[in-house]
């Protein structure tokens, strides 16, 4: 069952819009986070140990990263996009920063970048650096973490930002006529689906060019890893995430691109769920459901004929 069926997927738009098959490539410049580092705050987000991300890479240079994540992929004849991923790919000084990205963007097939980053630690110079590669035709992705809209939810977790600080860098991406993808996390503590629901909400109501959902699981060296060991955590099965993630899917706008809708973590650093350790578990039964009751944005969709309904009948 194929997900960019029911889903408008990154995967899907840029084979639209490419006429080829194009993957994201993780790379780990070795930035630092000021919620590490004490800039901001110390210990980082409690879910965080950024080994989880991806293969530590030490000091490999990007087009030895590169030339390696595409030796692992199964398909050949395909281009890229460099994908910044791991800790704050904004955190230095602009000058670093663009010999960094040009670095990416210099390698054979590579289309873009997508840059990870925190809603804090996006200066307008940064922006203005990203916009002039997507006037130079570079597809260009700023990803924001923002995990919730709640700033119960992002003080409990020790995000270090709240949800003001994301609303503001959104709007200054969006002046610079940048696309955004913006990260939620589904099974923080403390939140439920009426949770799920209003950060979805409220990050529509911004305005955002692509999701990324995926289900809170826990590393090994993060804070939350204490307290799963210790019993206080629960997370997610796999059976109730698929149903958040539908609903969130259904409720989602046609338009908005999902750069993701589940996770991937290896064991030993994957403590838990155990589902997030196979790639294609969740994704297959969210198509399925999706397949079953309709994909994204039916829910809106549905909405909207029932406002006609009574629309008519007031008229
Ligand atoms: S999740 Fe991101 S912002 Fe939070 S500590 Fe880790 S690298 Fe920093």
């Amino acid at each position: 069952m194929q997900l960019d069926h029911y889903v408008h997927t990154l995967g899907y738009h840029l084979k639209q819009k490419y006429q080829t098959r194009v993957r994201k490539l993780s790379i780990d410049a070795q930035f630092t986070c000021p919620n590490r580092d004490g800039s901001i705050g110390r210990g980082g987000c409690t879910f965080c140990n950024v080994d989880s991300f991806a293969k530590p890479q030490g000091q490999i240079p990007i087009a030895q990263q590169m030339l390696e994540r595409q030796g692992e992929l199964k398909h050949k004849n395909i281009s890229y996009l460099a994908y910044f991923q791991a800790y704050t790919n904004t955190y230095a000084e602009t000058e670093v920063l663009q010999r960094l990205y040009d670095e990416a963007l210099q390698e054979p097939n590579v289309l873009g970048l997508c840059v990870g980053t925190r809603p804090d630690c996006v200066r307008d110079e940064v922006l203005l650096l990203l916009a002039q590669y997507q006037s130079q035709g570079k597809e260009v992705w700023l990803e924001l973490g923002l995990q919730s809209s709640s700033d119960l939810t992002l003080k409990r977790i020790n995000r270090g930002h709240d949800f003001a600080a994301y609303r503001a860098t959104v709007r200054r991406a969006h002046d610079f006529g940048l696309k955004v993808c913006t990260h939620l996390i589904l099974g923080l503590p403390g939140e439920s689906s009426d949770d799920y629901m209003r950060s979805l909400n409220d990050v529509l109501e911004i305005g955002v060019e692509g999701l990324k959902l995926h289900p809170l699981h826990v590393v090994q060296g993060s804070s939350m890893a204490k307290a799963w060991q210790a019993g206080r955590l629960d997370v997610l099965g796999i059976d109730d995430y698929v149903a958040q993630a539908v609903r969130l899917i259904q409720h989602t706008p046609p338009e908005v691109i999902f750069h993701r809708v589940s996770a991937l973590a290896q064991k030993p650093m994957l403590l838990a769920p155990d589902w997030c350790s196979d790639r294609w578990l969740a994704l297959t039964q969210i198509a399925k459901l999706l397949s079953e009751q309709g994909g994204q944005g039916i829910a809106l969709q549905k909405e909207w004929q029932k406002l006609e309904q009574l629309t008519a009948i007031a008229v």
